[in-house]
């Protein structure tokens, strides 16, 4: 058993709620600081982000015995469903027979984090900004602004799970010896949505995640329990087809039917919500260390913020409260210890899902229209359904297991370099699928 300790989290979000039930079932007395209302009080705005949840994120979840709860507000998507202009479209299962990934909507799945971890005993107080962090004496400062009167509050520890532009890590920052970087793509999104039939019943397959790609810029669509599908737009700033050049109705109208005729109708609202909504950017941050001696720690995006390409950020924000828990089963109440190992275990794996979510940008940005890229797809694909013990895809590594992500990029880059001398057999194009393709793959395994 360890020593109850007072701590304090910033940031009710996926990470910080879940973070709180956990230590709540240990025992510890925790109070949750948010900048923002109560999601729960807030009324909904009709826009429903979701998100991807897989195995990393459910075993955490397991663990926190809140599993079968959250799997009801769940919808398991099988296999991407994809949308060629002119073409049929064409379903790719995502794994074995069986295997999902699961659309979840961010802001019920958030309300019930929220729920159970206040139903465990964690205090939630809302719309209390923090200014300030004391790191060595764990003290927090909120209030009103920045400049005028703080509430000090002191803890025994401090997580900060206040996302993406934590004003924790800020704090970490200022401390020499700190590393720090941020990144945006050029490409941002635009959140859309297909409303329900009439019946109340799913306009596509609503096991399905759709994808629309075209090039430097795709769409994307996931079911939600109510039969709508939130739909996501990722395009660049700036270009030919880009939010720079849609500035009027007339343009976003072209646009979608232009490259998305097939769905272009369903969209609800589409140029009214093209322009109502918010563009927003995509940003990849790093940073170590991620703790203060035994006080203070970041988790979630708060340590890692990473570009949504895999759909991992709250998988993998969820395997720090994993690991957290696994650790202090080992070290018991030397916190320090905890802090001291779960920065050396976690920073590897997510700078590789970091790596990796940022090469499926490129691959899905710049390579979908690439013939030589297709190719080398066709043959992976060919190989691994084959020799599935041999051949295990990257996407099946990162998605449906829970082997670190540092493995998965590692295994990445050994197919990547077989898959280049693959593609250096002479007339690959007619022999891709002969047996002395499959026996070259066979061969450079063996290496
Ligand atoms: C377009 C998009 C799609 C995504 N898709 C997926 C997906 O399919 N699968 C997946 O696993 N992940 C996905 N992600 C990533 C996922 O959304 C994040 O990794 C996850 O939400 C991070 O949770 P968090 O709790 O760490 O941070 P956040 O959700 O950002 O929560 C931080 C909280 O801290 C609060 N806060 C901030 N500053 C302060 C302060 N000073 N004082 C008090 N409170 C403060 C904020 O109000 C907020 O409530 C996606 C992200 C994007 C942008």
């Amino acid at each position: 058993m360890q020593q109850k300790k007072n701590i304090a989290i910033v940031g009710t979000g996926l990470v910080g709620s879940l973070l709180a039930l956990h230590l709540r079932q240990k025992g510890h007395t925790v109070t949750v600081f948010d900048r923002r209302p109560d999601i729960r009080t807030v009324e909904f705005s009709g826009r429903s982000i979701n998100l991807a949840m897989s195995n990393r994120g459910w075993k955490a979840l397991r663990e926190a015995g809140v599993e079968e709860e959250v799997r009801k507000l769940a919808i398991p998507l099988y296999r991407r469903a994809m949308h060629i202009n002119s073409s049929p479209v064409y379903f790719q299962n995502y794994g074995k027979e069986g295997e999902a990934i699961y659309s979840i909507s961010r802001g019920v799945l958030n309300r019930k984090m929220i729920d159970l971890a206040e139903a465990a005993g964690a205090e939630f107080r809302f719309e209390e900004k923090v200014w300030e962090v004391d790191l060595s004496e764990a003290k927090l400062y909120t209030g009103e602004s920045e400049k005028g009167n703080w509430e000090e509050y002191d803890y025994d520890l401090i997580f900060g799970a206040d996302g993406a532009f934590s004003r924790v890590r800020h704090k970490m920052q200022r401390q020499s010896r700190f590393n720090y970087s941020q990144h945006f793509l050029d490409v941002g999104y635009k959140e859309l949505r297909i409303p329900a039939n009439e019946d109340g019943t799913h306009k596509l397959d609503k096991n399905s995640f759709h994808i629309w790609p075209r090039g430097k810029f795709m769409l994307i669509a996931m079911p939600n329990l109510d039969g709508s599908f939130t739909c996501t737009l990722f395009l660049p700033f700036e270009g030919e087809n880009s939010f720079e050049t849609i500035t009027t109705e007339a343009a976003a109208e072209n646009f979608f039917s232009e490259f998305f005729p097939d769905i272009q109708h369903e969209i609800s609202n589409l140029t009214r919500d093209f322009f109502k909504n918010p563009t927003s950017a995509l940003v990849t941050v790093k940073c170590y260390p991620w703790t203060y001696y035994d006080k203070i720690a970041l988790v979630g995006d708060a340590a890692h913020a990473i570009v949504p390409f895999y759909g991992q950020g709250m998988n993998a924000g969820f395997e720090d409260i994993s690991e957290l828990s696994r650790l202090e089963e080992e070290y018991g109440d030397d916190w320090e210890q905890i802090f001291k190992h779960y920065q050396q275990l976690r920073k590897p794996n997510a700078d590789a899902v970091a790596e990796l979510s940022y090469r499926n940008f490129l691959e899905m940005s710049s390579k979908t229209a690439d013939e030589q890229f297709l190719l080398r797809k066709k043959i992976e694909k060919r190989f691994a359904e084959k020799h599935p013990e041999q051949w295990i895809p990257v996407y099946s590594r990162v998605t449906f297991s829970e082997a670190p992500y540092a493995e998965a990029l590692k295994l990445g880059d050994q197919q990547a370099a077989i898959m280049d001398e693959v593609m250096k057999i002479p007339e690959i194009e007619e022999k891709w699928d002969s047996p002395e393709v499959e026996q070259k793959m066979l061969e450079l395994l063996e290496k």
